[in-house]
Order: structure tokens, then C-alpha cells, then sequence
């Protein structure tokens, strides 16, 4: 059987010997040495100022909320895993949806500021795959209307934009950490800034809001990340380099042996990539299902990354259909891609594809 993805372990003796160091020091969470030193470590490979571990990617998008003092209105994307949009409602703000790019599979700036009105108060644009949003023009719009900006990173661990991290535009970046994600800690997140003021607030909101034990200046929530998951972290750092190596390969594989029968998302020119998906669009429904169903009869099982359009969600509203959305979310596929990903494996899926849309040849 292959599946979208294939969850990444690290040398086990390695992971063991961090293990060991747990069991010796009885130290598992609560701000412990592997949680201080993974940030560390993160702070200096994504180069960014501050990193601060989470339980989670949700609670990591959460945390920028409440530490931003959100409320009201938020432009996001209607492209996306559902926590982008589920977060939001779940915060008690409103999402407003401004549909996507038909190349980029980002959320358009032209149309966020046609939905910005005087209730609205941030941005959550997500960089899809991987794909750097236009950053520079959300940048602008956010300094002329006076707004925040949190991007849902969650895909894109390690990518830099011209001379900088990616992570380090808007006030906010969130990191998914999660164990289907490139880079993980079984489970976990992140929420990066370049302000060390927010960055203070938000490390007390991760601990119910508490500066010691006397002083509780916030009221937070628990989004502790404990020593198990960040000794996989610093595990996985270690192999990191190699793990997108591969990912390329794989990825330059399925390029060259898919190349002019599928579309593919049309990646930012400043940006560089990390990998951590391989989306094919595909002319219609119809055709990406039939290819879902013979990929399906060979165990090769691709998901269907993102569907539905969180616009369709029955506890949202939108004013107006996000209908790129909905057309890019009905005829995408995310296929199998892993470091381990073998050539053959590679070729067949390929060959799948082939025969259902040349069926002649
Ligand atoms: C995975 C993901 C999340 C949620 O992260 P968790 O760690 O699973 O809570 C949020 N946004 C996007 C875009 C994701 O892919």
C-alpha cells in the first residue's frame, strides 16, 4: 500500500538515548531542556528570532489570535486544511473568504482588499503546499488598512523568501509540527515572530497565560509541548537536509515523467521550495476521479488536498461563491511523496495517470 505520505522516524538508538535522558532527569514537560533547546535550534536553521513550541498547529494559529487581541473580521483563504478556517470560528472571529489564485493556489491580494471593510481586523493567508504567498503585496495592504497579518505556515518549514525566511514576513507565522508534516514532533506546532514582546506574551499564553507561580498576567490556555516530542524534533533536525534532498528527487521524478498531461501550481519566483507536497490539477472532476479510483484499485492512495472549499463549511457564510476555490479544490491530488518514495513506485503512479488520460497511447 502506498499513501500520501508516510510518517518519517529518526534513528531509533538516537531517539532512545533522548528517551534515557527523559526517564534519568524525570523532567517531561512543562518548559523542559529539549523544548528549550529544540527552539534554540529552530530559531537558528529557519533563521528567525523567536520560536516558540507548541502542542500543536491549531493551538499554535489560536495562540496568535488571542495574543494579537483579535476580534471581528479576518480575510483569509478558502484554500486550505480545515484548521485554518475551524481556528477562526473557533476563536469567535469571523472569517471572510477572498478566493484564490488559479496558478499560485494563494489566497489573491487583489481580492482580500476588495472584502476588507471597517470591522475587519487581520489577515490569516495560508502559503499552500508550501508556495510563498505574495507577501509583499499583503504587506502593503495590511500597512494602508491597518491590519495584522498571522500566515498559516504549516507548509512551509525552511523556506526563504529573497534573502530571509519566510517565516519571518507578517506579525505572526504558525508551524504544524504534526507527524504528516515535513518537519515533526509526532505531535506539535509553532508560532514564530520577530517581536520579542509578543513573542514574551505568547510563551505565558502557552502556559495558561502564567509568568511564575504567583503571577498571571494573561488569561492563556495549556499548549505545553512536552520532552517525548521535541527529542523527535531534534532527532529529525539532525536528518533534516537529507529528508528534503530525497523529497526533491521524488518530486523531480514525478515532474519529468508527468510532464505535459497535468497542471501543476505555479511556484513564487523570490521563493525557494521545500517539497512538502506534490499537487497535480487535473482538466476536471470527472477525470480526477477516475484517476483517484485506478490509483485506488493499485493500493496507491493519493488524498484529495483540500477538499471540500471551506467556503462550503455549514458554519461559515460567505457573501459571495469562492468559486476558484471550489473548481481547484474538485479537480486536485495530492500524490504519494516521501523521502523512501522508490523510483518504481514513482514511475508506475505515473504510468496510471498516463493510460487515464491518454488512453490511446
Ligand atoms: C496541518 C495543518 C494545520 C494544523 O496543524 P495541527 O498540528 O495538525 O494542529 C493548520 N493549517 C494547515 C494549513 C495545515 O496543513
Amino acid at each position: 500500500m502506498i499513501n500520501v505520505t508516510k510518517v518519517y522516524l529518526p534513528d531509533r538508538e538516537k531517539y532512545l538515548s533522548y528517551v534515557n535522558e527523559i526517564f534519568d532527569s524525570g523532567h517531561l514537560t512543562n518548559n523542559g531542556p529539549f523544548v528549550q533547546k529544540l527552539e534554540k535550534r529552530l530559531e537558528e536553521f529557519l533563521d528567525v528570532r523567536n520560536v516558540i513550541l507548541v502542542s500543536n498547529g491549531t493551538a499554535a494559529l489560536e495562540l496568535a489570535y488571542k495574543a494579537l487581541g483579535l476580534s471581528g473580521k479576518v480575510v483569509t483563504t478558502p484554500f486550505s486544511f480545515a484548521a485554518t478556517t475551524t481556528s477562526l470560528v473557533y476563536s469567535g472571529l469571523q472569517p471572510v473568504f477572498a478566493d484564490i489564485d488559479p496558478e499560485t493556489f494563494n489566497i489573491d491580494p487583489e481580492k482580500i482588499a476588495q472584502k476588507i471593510d471597517g470591522e475587519t481586523r487581520a489577515i490569516v493567508p495560508v502559503h499552500v503546499f508550501g508556495n510563498a504567498c505574495d507577501v509583499e503585496s499583503i504587506g502593503e495592504i495590511a500597512r494602508e488598512k491597518d491590519l495584522k497579518v498571522v500566515y498559516d505556515a504549516a507548509h512551509a518549514f525552511d523556506v526563504r523568501f529573497k534573502d530571509r525566511s519566510l517565516l519571518s514576513f507578517g506579525d505572526i507565522s504558525t508551524l504544524s509540527f504534526h507527524a504528516t508534516k515535513l518537519f515533526h514532533t509526532i505531535e506539535g506546532g509553532a508560532v514564530i515572530t520577530q517581536n520579542d514582546d509578543l513573542a514574551e506574551k505568547i510563551r505565558k499564553m502557552r502556559n495558561f497565560g502564567m509568568a511564575d507561580s504567583e503571577h498571571i498576567p494573561y488569561a492563556g490556555t495549556n499548549a505545553k509541548m512536552n520532552e517525548f516530542e521535541a527529542a523527535m524534533g531534534l532527532c529529525l533536525l539532525d536528518e533534516i537536509g537529507t529528508i528534503i534532498q530525497k523529497r526533491r528527487e521524488v518530486t523531480e521524478r514525478y515532474e519529468k515523467s508527468l510532464e505535459g498531461i497535468v497542471e501543476y501550481q505555479r511556484h513564487h519566483p523570490k521563493a525557494t521550495r521545500n517539497y512538502s507536497y506534490f499537487p497535480v490539477l487535473f482538466e476536471n472532476e470527472t477525470i480526477m476521479k477516475r484517476i483517484l479510483q485506478a490509483l485506488g484499485e493499485n493500493d496507491i492512495h493519493p488524498r484529495r488536498y483540500f477538499y471540500p472549499s471551506l467556503d462550503t463549511l455549514p458554519f461559515v457564510t460567505s457573501d459571495e461563491t469562492m468559486e476558484i476555490s471550489r473548481s481547484v479544490a474538485e479537480r486536485i491530488l495530492c500524490l504519494p511523496l516521501y523521502p523512501d518514495l522508490e523510483t518504481k513506485d514513482i514511475e508506475k503512479i505515473s504510468s496510471i495517470i498516463r493510460r487515464q488520460l491518454e488512453p490511446n497511447t
